[in-house]
């Protein structure tokens, strides 16, 4: 049995961005499943951190909004 990937919230110590992703596979793809710079105000120094539980599921959720 493959292990499923667990999600990652990626934060942004600057200005406050955070993202969940849940990674499909072992390869990531920044700029869906993983992002070396902050998409806002660009800072390189994210911290990364498993998703917790309330972000896990508006994760799943957002995804089932989308159809995926
Ligand atoms: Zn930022």
């Amino acid at each position: 049995m493959p292990i499923k990937p667990r999600p990652i919230t990626y934060e942004c110590p600057t200005c406050g961005w955070s993202k969940t992703v849940a990674p499909h596979s072992d390869c990531l793809i920044i700029g869906r499943d993983g992002f070396d710079t902050c998409p806002k105000c660009g800072d390189k120094n994210l911290a990364l951190r498993s998703a917790n539980l309330i972000e896990r599921f508006l994760l799943g959720f957002s995804s089932a909004l989308m159809g995926r």
